[in-house]
């Protein structure tokens, strides 16, 4: 028969809470301040406060102590429902956490002005069973390409639902001096599950919400900041996967280079200002007129690079001229008696196996074809006018 000294478990939950917080504080939330690190550092503080609280209840023997950290405890196992929505990116909902926190410390209360303490535990087991129950069937369900990583604590979350549950259920029907429900369900194991629980909630989470925020990081600084494309680092990295892939399936892709026309001249005409503004009218135009499918990125300056798959040079001609109709539709020069156009040079695959570097050479040297021949046209690679 296991017995676990309650007061020493407590001890324990209440350091080991206490820890996690430091932890979890430094190693996550100081780092990143998302909003899923917020509701993770609520509750493992609620749990530490809530366990500190049980602790000097149980010591000093003052029930309503016990009751406030049973409602506290509730509301720390509410918190991981609330990251664990914020995970997904929808909104947490704060008052399920204060109906759990004042029921169970409503129903604690009552019960022990009475000398019962049988209705408060079973409040309080149910509570924390619904919240941590909440927290692993969000993770679980809506977390599909994440599950690998999430999975221990969907696992631990979903046991100690069921035990919490289960504790409940022996609690009401065995009564708590039941010695088998003492030695399954003993208050000793219980915070031992606590422990656990709290131990790889913290662990994983912290690992979750990092990886998180690199990943939001990463994203932030591939994207060129005038015009919001791919930058050309991840562009040509995008890129090269794009096209390996439409090579396993036999498809053909092409690579489209613009240059604006006479950039120089708008800016030195309508101010630098002015110039930037056509260059994210431009990304704007080849956002609206390609498909989501397709990569656009700014190569360098005033010069851009599309990939478009399962397109050959001519379909990708339209996508180019369509480009130059939106630009002129849309541009800041509209009403100035100016317009901006671009040049393009396209290459495909159609001849066969090739890389990436070289279809981005074929494609720069026809859009030097094109400025040769007078700007505002498109040319196919090796000289063919479009
Ligand atoms: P061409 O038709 O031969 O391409 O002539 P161009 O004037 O466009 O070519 P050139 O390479 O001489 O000039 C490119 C200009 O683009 C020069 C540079 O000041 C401008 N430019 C490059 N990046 C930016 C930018 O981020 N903002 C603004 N406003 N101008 C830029
Ligand atoms: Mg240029
Ligand atoms: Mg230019």
């Amino acid at each position: 028969m296991l017995k676990l000294d309650v007061t020493t478990m407590m001890v324990v939950l209440a350091a080991v809470s206490f820890v996690q917080l430091i932890i979890f504080y430094i190693d996550s939330y100081r780092r990143t301040r998302t909003d899923v690190a917020r509701w993770w550092a609520a509750s493992v503080a609620f749990f530490s406060s809530a366990s500190i609280l049980y602790t000097i209840g149980q010591v000093e023997n003052v029930s309503p102590i016990m009751s406030v950290g049973s409602g506290i405890m509730a509301i720390a196992a509410g918190c991981m429902w609330g990251g664990a929505r914020r995970m997904r990116g929808r909104p947490a909902v704060i008052w399920p956490l204060i109906a759990l926190g004042v029921g169970t410390t409503t129903v604690s209360w009552a019960g022990r002005s009475v000398g019962d303490t049988v209705p408060g535990q079973a409040a309080w087991l149910v509570a924390m069973g619904i919240g941590i129950g909440a927290a692993a069937v969000e993770l679980r369900i809506r977390h599909s390409s994440q599950w690998r990583d999430v999975r221990s604590f969907a696992i631990m979350a979903t046991i100690a639902a069921v035990y919490f549950l289960a504790r409940a259920v022996g609690v009401l029907t065995l009564g708590p001096t039941n010695p088998v429900f003492l030695s399954v369900f003993g208050t000793g194991v219980t915070f031992l599950v606590a422990i656990l629980l709290l131990v790889s909630a913290t662990s994983t989470m912290t690992a979750l919400n990092n990886a998180q925020r690199t990943a939001q990081l990463r994203e932030q600084a591939t994207l060129d900041g005038l015009t919001g494309l791919l930058n050309r680092v991840r562009f040509l990295e995008e890129a090269e996967s794009l096209l390996r892939r439409s090579r396993d399936n036999g498809t053909v892709c092409s690579v489209v280079m613009a240059d604006l026309d006479r950039f120089k001249a708008i800016n030195d005409e309508f101010g630098h200002i002015t110039g930037d503004a056509v260059l994210q009218a431009f990304g704007d135009a080849c956002r609206l007129t390609v498909r989501t499918s397709d990569l656009v990125g700014r190569y360098g300056g005033e010069e851009f690079i599309m990939l478009l798959p399962s397109s050959s040079a001519p379909e990708a001609v339209r996508v180019a001229d369509r480009i130059n109709v939106v630009l002129a539709e849309t541009g800041p020069l509209r009403g100035t008696g100016r317009m901006a156009t671009a040049s393009f040079g396209i290459a495909d695959t159609s001849t066969g196996y090739t890389t990436l570097t070289d279809l981005i050479g074929r494609a720069d040297r026809a859009l030097y074809a094109a400025k040769d021949q007078g700007r505002n046209r498109t040319m196919i690679g090796d000289g063919q006018a479009a």
